[in-house]
């Protein structure tokens, strides 16, 4: 497998844990995709409408022989099988899966954003992320230094594996 993606996912719906449980059993089982590693999970609280339940969160660090669009064909086509729910912008969803990284390539079209743009913005991303890297830069380059300041205040627990 010749690439390194992370991927970021989310639940709020229908038993989440399992929901995020049974995404990573889907991706390990593509003939292209390796499971590397993955974050513990946490609880986040929902971003923009704040009656929904809170999120929980993790990210993952594949390794792939997928090109960026079939990568993100298949977290759509594994998000489709579970079932998610667009009920409205930022609302509730049974599992959203981001791709974040593809290794360490930039760029942007209608279909496709790498790195994934919000980043840098997201307690839920980035908390799971440094659990992954450590200290490392981000794939991209960014160092650590300064993204904490962006996302204090958020409200965001890390679970313990028996929860
Ligand atoms: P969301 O509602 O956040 O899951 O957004 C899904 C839409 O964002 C899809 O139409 C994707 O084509 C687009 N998109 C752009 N860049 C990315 C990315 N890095 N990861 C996931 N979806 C992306």
């Amino acid at each position: 497998m010749r690439h390194i993606a992370y991927i970021a996912l989310g639940a709020n719906l229908q038993q989440p844990q399992q929901q995020l449980d049974l995404a990573l059993q889907r991706l390990d089982a593509h003939a292209d995709l390796t499971l590397l590693a993955c974050s513990p999970y946490y609880r986040s609280a929902p971003i923009g409408p704040q009656d929904q339940d809170d999120f929980i969160n993790a990210v993952c660090r594949v390794a792939t022989d997928l090109t960026p669009v079939q990568l993100l064909a298949q977290l759509q086509h594994i998000e489709h099988e579970q079932g998610r729910q667009r009920l409205r912008h930022w609302g509730p969803r049974s599992l959203d899966l981001d791709l974040l990284f593809y290794d360490d390539l930039v760029q942007q079209d209608a279909q496709l954003t790498l790195p994934h743009p919000r980043i840098a913005e997201r307690a839920f991303v980035l908390y799971p992320l440094h659990d992954l890297l450590g200290d490392t830069a981000l794939p991209d380059g960014r160092s650590w230094t300064g993204l904490w300041a962006g996302i204090a205040g958020q409200r965001i627990e890390r679970l313990h594996t028996s929860d």
